[in-house]
């Protein structure tokens, strides 16, 4: 039985889930601290949710379609302040059928404005949960953004060398181009996303709608926010979980109101349209959701509210 094995029988004589959280630096010698992982069962999957930090952003990400004062209001309804809203990212890691399964790799050692130097905390999660890099047997990339890119790989060196990186090809071909052939505002990211990128060519599969890429880790097409954004759905013995990965980057402002267009949504009304479409799905067949960005853990249910949709966070057990 290996270490990861007696740890998660452990996890299961505890009811199947534990919080864990850590402030200081991890054990492991070199490795960045982590801050949580919320682990929790669905059907015979084991999923772990890797709060890998947090950025900040200005609110007119949110509604760049709009005058800025609509969405201070509804920030302020809700007691949030009003001039950034604190993004946090969150790494999933799906264990199915003995397949480790990666599903994005966070900020990684990439330094952010905004991040506070709280980016990047995937490694140490991960030894943690008594794992190596190594022991990663897939990574899904759901789209080329830097913190989803950011822990693929580390001064040009692959990270995770045992894995197989799936990324479709619309998104490859898109965030590894000659920065000097992109327009000009999208330059800094793709140069960046392509260093980030382009060690793990080698192992990249791309991959299409309704593909199945580990045992019922099924991909959703969700374009918009990129133009080969993928959305994630997880089944097992009859339990699902959509993991809406981009479709809305803020928990209310994407919710509430699913019109309001995302500044850094690429293609901003196909972006509406499927941001409406999963949501849609989600709230008419209860499955549980989770959101990239949405607060930690970022699971739970979509119910429709006057015009829009609310996220309610589930209580996990
Ligand atoms: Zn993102």
């Amino acid at each position: 039985m290996t270490a990861q094995l007696s740890r998660r029988f452990v996890l299961g004589g505890l009811g199947g889930s534990l919080l864990l959280t850590r402030t200081g630096p991890a054990s492991a010698a070199g490795q960045t601290a982590f801050r949580a992982i919320r682990q929790f069962s669905l059907g015979d999957m084991t999923i772990s949710i890797i709060d890998d930090g947090s950025f900040s952003m200005g609110l007119g990400m949110f509604a760049s379609n709009m005058p800025r004062a609509d969405i201070q209001a509804l920030f302020r309804h809700y007691g949030l302040p009003t001039d950034k809203a604190v993004i946090p990212l969150q790494v999933m890691l799906v264990e199915s059928d003995g397949e480790r399964v990666l599903i994005d790799t966070g900020m990684g050692d990439t330094g952010y404005a905004g991040s506070g130097g709280e980016e990047g905390r995937l490694a140490g999660a991960l030894a943690s949960l008594g794992l190596g890099v190594r022991d990663i047997d897939k990574v899904i990339i759901t789209h080329g953004h830097p913190d989803h890119v950011g822990g693929l790989s580390s001064g040009g060196q692959d990270i995770f060398t045992a894995a197989r990186h799936f990324l479709p090809e619309v998104e490859f071909k898109f965030w590894t181009q000659d920065p000097a052939q992109a327009p000009s505002a999208m330059r800094t990211m793709i140069a960046h996303c392509r260093e980030r990128i382009l060690p793990v060519e080698q192992s990249i599969r791309s991959y299409g709608d309704g593909q199945e890429l580990a045992p019922g880790i099924t991909a959703v097409a969700a374009p918009g926010h990129t133009h080969g954004h993928f959305a994630v759905r997880l089944e097992s013995r009859g339990e699902s979980l959509l993991h809406l990965v981009d479709t809305s980057v803020h928990y209310l402002a994407g919710l509430e109101h699913p019109d309001w267009s995302v500044g850094a949504d690429l293609d901003k009304p196909l972006a509406i349209k499927t941001r409406k479409r999963l949501l849609a799905e989600a709230a008419e067949t209860q499955t549980l959701v989770a959101g990239y960005h949405f607060p930690f853990p970022g699971v739970g249910r979509v119910m429709r509210y006057g015009d829009g949709f609310r996220y309610v966070p589930m209580p996990l057990g």
